[in-house]
């Protein structure tokens, strides 16, 4: 079943022939898969996608995915919702819920998203495939390339975490580090798939990896029992995936599978790169772009190609967005652990670390049902919490040893 009509123009409207293009002839505006929405409201049905896989795909009629497209199924999706009820409370919160996304097949949500583009980049015939990463995007593309045998070329920031290097270069693909921050390497790359004609998920192929996002908002209101969370938190890079969280909610309520509402969408983002948050606190209507300096690098755009978007989003929905240190980073990232038993990257940090300002503000209400975006896994940034924790001594393989080690520690 495929529902796509065709690519609309999010400034002017126009609509044109699907295919791996992202920007409007007539007016450059930013494009998106558009949806026959009437069909797809009579011919799909809620019960259908229960019985669906446990996986993203169960939502395969709402998804980017032209007549007859392959899918490259990494069983991506349907990650847990958990309750989180001793984090609610070192928040101030009663409803709290977390999203786990770290542990989707390559250790964040980037399958979502690299699973509807790469679909569309086997259906145009494009056997190249390619990305300018953060880091996360990077291993989910090597990855879904290596699965659907297709070539793959990986463009990434010099100065990325090593695990995130070596987590992607074993699916062998074809890495390109690149001197200069993720904005110097966005351009490069659209300037290659310019020249080369390969399809670039976040560049030419972005409509529809925009699209996979949407399963996020989806799973969340499926494992809620059908309703939408009252707020949600949602860490912000290009921020692409805060304002598909809100448009999948938006088409659950139009297709009636959920309660009329609203859900207040508030954004996260690092001090060192916040260009959506000093916009939002500015008051200002359009984001600036800026240098980043942070050690969440998976959030680290400093000119993100949708912040102008995320920014109204969040402004319309009545949310906020909020900034975090690195040190509150990385008490974020020790608060989830500890709280929760689950190990997050520096940007589940940033997402836990501006729920507490947030709540502590009074912009998220106690009473709230709240779910926490958790989009990537704590194994790739090791060594930004490395250094928080308090030093261990190793003892002597005798009783008397280790009663001595414990009667220092409880002294
Ligand atoms: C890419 C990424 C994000 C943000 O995604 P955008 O859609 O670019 O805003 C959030 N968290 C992690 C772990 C990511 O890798
Ligand atoms: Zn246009």
């Amino acid at each position: 079943m495929s529902f796509v009509i065709g690519m609309r123009c999010r400034a002017c409207g126009t609509i044109c022939a699907p295919g791996p293009v992202h920007v409007c002839t007539e007016c450059l505006g930013p494009l998106e898969v558009h949806y026959d929405y009437a069909a797809r409201t009579r011919a799909v049905r809620r019960e259908d996608i229960a019985a669906g896989p446990a996986t993203m795909w169960r939502y395969q009629a709402l998804l980017p995915l032209l007549p007859g497209a392959p899918v490259v199924d990494l069983g991506t999706g349907f990650t847990p919702l958990l309750r989180a009820d001793n984090l609610g409370r070192a928040l101030g919160l009663r409803h709290v819920y977390i999203k786990n996304d770290a542990v989707n097949p390559t250790y964040s949500f980037k399958d979502r998203v690299v699973g509807t583009a790469v679909s569309a980049a086997l259906q145009f015939g494009l056997d190249v495939l390619a990305c300018a990463s953060t880091g996360n995007l990077a291993a989910s593309v090597a990855a879904h390339a290596a699965r659907a045998g297709m070539r793959s070329y990986v463009f990434i920031p010099a100065d990325l975490e090593p695990a995130k290097v070596v987590g992607t270069a074993v699916y062998g693909t074809n890495l390109v580090p690149v001197r200069g921050s993720y904005d110097d390497v966005n351009r490069l790359c659209s300037e290659v798939a310019d020249t080369f004609g390969w399809g670039f998920v976040n560049i030419n192929l972005r409509p529809f990896y925009a699209e996979g996002s949407k399963t996020l908002a989806y799973e969340t209101a499926e494992q809620l029992g059908w309703r939408a969370p009252d707020h949600v938190v949602v860490p912000i890079a290009g921020g692409s995936v805060l304002t598909k969280i809100a448009k999948g909610f938006r088409e659950l309520r139009d297709l009636g599978w959920i309660p009329a509402g609203a859900t207040r969408v508030s954004g996260a983002q690092a001090s060192g790169c916040a260009p959506v948050s000093s916009a939002f606190a500015r008051g200002a209507d359009h984001v600036t772009p800026v240098r980043p300096h942070t050690i969440a690098k998976s959030l680290a755009i400093g000119n993100p190609a949708d912040g102008d978007f995320a920014l109204r989003t969040i402004r319309e929905s009545g949310g906020a967005a909020e900034m975090a240190t690195d040190e509150e980073i990385v008490e974020g990232m020790r608060l989830l652990a500890a709280t929760e038993g689950i190990l997050t990257e520096t940007a589940g940090g940033v997402t836990v670390a501006c729920a507490r300002k947030l709540a502590r503000a009074g912009r998220i209400d106690p009473d709230e049902t709240v779910v926490l975006y958790i989009t990537g896994n704590g194994l790739k940034t090791l060594d930004a919490v490395a250094g928080a924790l308090p030093p261990v001594a190793a003892i002597e393989p005798r009783l008397e040893a280790f009663a001595q080690a414990l009667a220092g520690a409880v002294a």
